[in-house]
C-alpha cells in the first residue's frame, strides 16, 4: 500500500498565474490545489495524495486565524494511521512565520513540510513543480520524522526555526543564512545531516485547540534617529512589542527612556540577519532577549506566549527554549 500524504494549500507564487513565460507581474494564489497536483503526475508515484485548499492567497495576507486552522487541521488529520506526512504549499514572503508557528503548535512527529516557489506556475522553468515533488518525498520519509516542521526549497531541507527568505528574486531565496540547511533531496531521496535542538511540536507547551485568535504584537525596526513617538503609538494598541534593534539589540537613549516605562512585554532582537541577543546585551531591565530568533519569528513566539498566559518572569526562559 502506498503512503498517504496530505497537501494543505494556502496559495503563493507556486499557485501564481501571469503572462505565459514571464516571471514578474503575476497574481499569487490563482491555481487550485487539484490543478497544481494534476500538473505534476509524478507525485502519484511517491504517495497517495489527498489535497485540502485551506485558502488561496498571497502569503502577505496570512492571518492568525489561518495559522490556528492549519495547526488544528494537521493535529486532527495526523491521528489517521494511514497518513505519513503533510505538505503545506505557501507563499515565500511569510512562509517562515507560518512554519515556525506550526513548529510550536502541532502535536505530531509526522513530517510537516512547507514548500513554495519563486517563479509563478506559468513562467519558463517554474520551480514550484520540483519543489512540490521534493516536499512530498520528504513528507514520506521516515528519517524526516521528529525533526519539527521542515521547509523544502531548491533541493535543500531547512528547519522551521532558522529558515528565512534571503532574496527577492533568486530561486534559492529560501535559505537559513548562517545556520545552513539540515539536509538535501536528490532524485526523490532524502539525506538528512542534522536535527534542530530547540523545543518543538510534541514537546512544545503551546496548544491552540481552544483559541481562535492571538494577542496583538507590534514589531518596530530601530534605525538612526528613529522617532521614539512610534514606540508610544505602538504600545497603546499592542499586547507586546518586538524591537529589531541595531547591532546586538541596541537603540537610542530616547528609545531606552520610553521602553523602561512600559508595562507590556518587550522582546529585543537584532535587525542584523545572523544576530544573537544575549541577556547581557539588554539595555533595559524590563526587556527580554530573543536569542537568535529573527524579529518576525519573535512576534510569533511572543503572541503564543501571551495567548498561553506565560508570565513576565518566565518569558526569558521561553525565548531561550523555543
Ligand atoms: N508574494 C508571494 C507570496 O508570498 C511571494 C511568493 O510566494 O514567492 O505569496
Amino acid at each position: 500500500m502506498k503512503k498517504k500524504v496530505i497537501i494543505l494549500a494556502t496559495g503563493g507564487t507556486i499557485a501564481g498565474v501571469g503572462e505565459e513565460g514571464k516571471i514578474v507581474g503575476y497574481i499569487p494564489g490563482s491555481i487550485a490545489v487539484d490543478d497544481l497536483i494534476a500538473a505534476m503526475p509524478k507525485l502519484k508515484d511517491v504517495a497517495d495524495i489527498e489535497a485540502l485548499q485551506i485558502c488561496n492567497i498571497n502569503s502577505d495576507d496570512i492571518t492568525d486565524k489561518i495559522w490556528i486552522r492549519l495547526a488544528n487541521t494537521i493535529n486532527e488529520l495526523s491521528k489517521d494511521p494511514n497518513v505519513v506526512g503533510f505538505v503545506v504549499t505557501h507563499g515565500t514572503d511569510t512562509m517562515e512565520e507560518t512554519a515556525y508557528f506550526l513548529n510550536l503548535t502541532i502535536k505530531t512527529d509526522k513530517p510537516v513540510v512547507f514548500t513554495g516557489s519563486m517563479r509563478p506556475a506559468t513562467s519558463i522553468s517554474a520551480d514550484g513543480y520540483m519543489n512540490l515533488y521534493e516536499a512530498v518525498c520528504v513528507a514520506t520519509s521516515n528519517e524526516a520524522r521528529e525533526k519539527g516542521v521542515l521547509v523544502v526549497f531548491s533541493d535543500c531541507i531547512f528547519a522551521a526555526r532558522t529558515v528565512t527568505k534571503t532574496s527577492t528574486y533568486h530561486v534559492t531565496a529560501i535559505s537559513s543564512s548562517g545556520m545552513g540547511a539540515i539536509g538535501i533531496v536528490r532524485d526523490g531521496d532524502v539525506y538528512l545531516y542534522a536535527s534542530p535542538s530547540k523545543c518543538h511540536t510534541t514537546k512544545s507547551l503551546f496548544d491552540v485547540k481552544s483559541i481562535d485568535k492571538l494577542p496583538k504584537v507590534s514589531l518596530l525596526y530601530f534605525y538612526a534617529d528613529a522617532d521614539p513617538g512610534l514606540l508610544e503609538y505602538a504600545a497603546k494598541s499592542s499586547d507586546g512589542i518586538v524591537i529589531a534593534g541595531a547591532g546586538a539589540g541596541e537603540f537610542s537613549e530616547s528609545y531606552k527612556s520610553i521602553i523602561e516605562k512600559f508595562n507590556i512585554p518587550v522582546v529585543v532582537c537584532s535587525r542584523i540577519d545572523g544576530g544573537i541577543i544575549f541577556k547581557e546585551n539588554l539595555l533595559c531591565d524590563n526587556t527580554v532577549a530573543a536569542d537568535n530568533l529573527s524579529p518576525q519569528k519573535a512576534t510569533v513566539l511572543l503572541r503564543l506566549a501571551l495567548a498561553c498566559k506565560i508570565d513576565r518572569q518566565n518569558l526569558q526562559e521561553i525565548f531561550m527554549k523555543y
